[in-house]
């Protein structure tokens, strides 16, 4: 199916501003994509005509409320087909999804001497909560390594795995190197040895269609905000016998069954992990960008991705000085790259001054880094509002800069 890009930037009227004077292009969305209009109304929905907080009141403003947050929880579960509702938990974003199992799945099942896997490419999103882990518990974080190519060495699995591995955690797609993670072989392997799986699909989620039940995880985690959602929210979906037997994580309201000075006990799932007054408004969000997603179609905003990613590969490769960091035979619409001896931050600033808006620095991936044996690279991210006229802009600024900076 073809798409009309150009109906579709019209929903999103951030691309119509100018930085310093010139057209806003935008190829950051790996860090946060761009909001639609219909997303913008329903966050605005919510403040203008039934805000309330969910679950707490029984006046008609709250029950409106409780319905659009709890029908956002059907959604997610259709969107990743997860076997029921109660094993969708509403997060502020990936890594308080990472951190939640880091916490609760690591009080109940991690002991001294246990080792957790994690890859040589993950997010410090999914390295640092297992570190901190693996120091309270006097446990072990092992690294599983990648190839020059930037893709991971998953028959190195078969020596990692030990009988006191109990995790691998790793992400679906690399926000460095774009590379797509055969998860699929990942978490057989894994299971095969009755170690379980979290997979951080925050930049999964909105390039690849993503099956829970198919994939057979332990654990996801996602963020709204990469996939055209707000800020302040995500899900974490996890099998139900593991949420039955972990601890909870955050506690205060509504995570409760019954409150007593002498204990308390606790809700049934999901709201056992749900302390507090949720982001309901940015779920509900949430659920519109997923709508928005759905109406287009994943598969459709991949292959458009991916025709955006293959022009712009071969855009940039004709640049002199080139180095673009992952070369995987599956990649999503991710380019890292330095150019010549140029600084990635100087690159990014004089982009920045020709209205580029690009990502630089170690991408929150500083092991990742160290592998590649650079502080930092320049990081193009392409989303669905992205063009290929947009790209040979691009192509021609950095071309410029890379002559200025030599
Ligand atoms: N994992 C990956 C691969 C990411 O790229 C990011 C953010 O860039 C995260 C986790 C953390 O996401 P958030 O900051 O939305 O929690």
């Amino acid at each position: 199916m073809s798409l009309d890009i150009q109906s579709i930037r019209k929903d999103f009227p951030i691309l119509e501003q100018q930085v310093y004077g010139k057209p806003y292009i935008y190829f950051d969305s790996a860090a946060t994509a761009l909001r639609p209009l219909q997303v913008l109304n329903a966050v605005t929905k919510i403040y203008k005509e039934f805000n309330g907080n969910p679950h707490r009141g029984s006046h008609y403003m709250s029950n409106q409320t409780t319905l659009a947050y709890e029908a956002v929880r059907d959604k997610v579960q259709k969107f990743i087909n997860a076997p029921s509702r109660e094993e969708v938990i509403f997060t502020k974003g990936a890594t308080e999804g990472v951190n939640l199992v880091a916490y609760s799945f690591g009080d109940a099942f991690i002991s001294e001497g246990d080792e957790i896997i994690i890859t040589e490419m993950e997010h410090h999103a999914n390295i640092v909560p297992w570190q901190l882990l693996a120091q309270r518990k006097k446990a072990k974080v092992k690294v599983l390594p990648i190839t020059d190519r930037g893709e991971l060495i998953v028959s190195e699995l078969d020596n990692l795995i030990t009988p006191k591995t109990k995790l691998v955690a790793v992400n679906m797609v690399s926000n460095v190197l774009g590379t797509v993670n055969p998860i699929q072989d990942i978490i057989e392997k894994a299971h095969s040895k009755n170690v379980k799986v979290l997979i951080d699909a925050a930049q999964g989620i909105q390039h690849v269609k993503t099956d829970v039940q198919k994939l057979d995880c332990d654990f996801l985690v996602f963020s709204g905000h990469k996939i055209y959602g707000p800020t302040g929210v995500g899900c974490l979906y996890g099998k139900k016998d593991l949420l039955d037997a972990m601890p909870p994580f955050l506690s205060g309201g509504e995570m409760i069954e019954k409150v007593s000075f002498d204990g308390t006990t606790f809700n049934s799932l999901p709201y056992k992990f749900e302390a507090g007054t949720p982001n309901f408004t940015e779920v509900i969000g949430m659920g519109a960008a997923l709508d928005y997603v759905n109406n287009i179609g994943l598969e459709n905003i991949a292959a458009y991705e991916h025709e955006l990613l293959e022009y712009a590969t071969l855009k940039l490769k004709q640049i002199d000085g080139m180095r673009i960091f992952g070369d995987a035979d599956n990649k999503a619409s991710v380019i890292s790259f330095l150019v010549g001896s140029a600084h990635h931050y100087d690159m990014g600033m004089f982009l920045d001054k020709m209205g580029f808006a690009v990502r630089t620095g170690h991408h929150c991936a500083e092991p990742l880094m160290d592998r590649y044996g650079v502080h930092g690279t320049v990081r193009v991210s392409l989303a669905i509002y992205n063009t290929k006229e947009e790209i040979d802009k691009l192509a021609a600024a950095i071309e410029k800069v890379a002559g200025m900076l030599q």
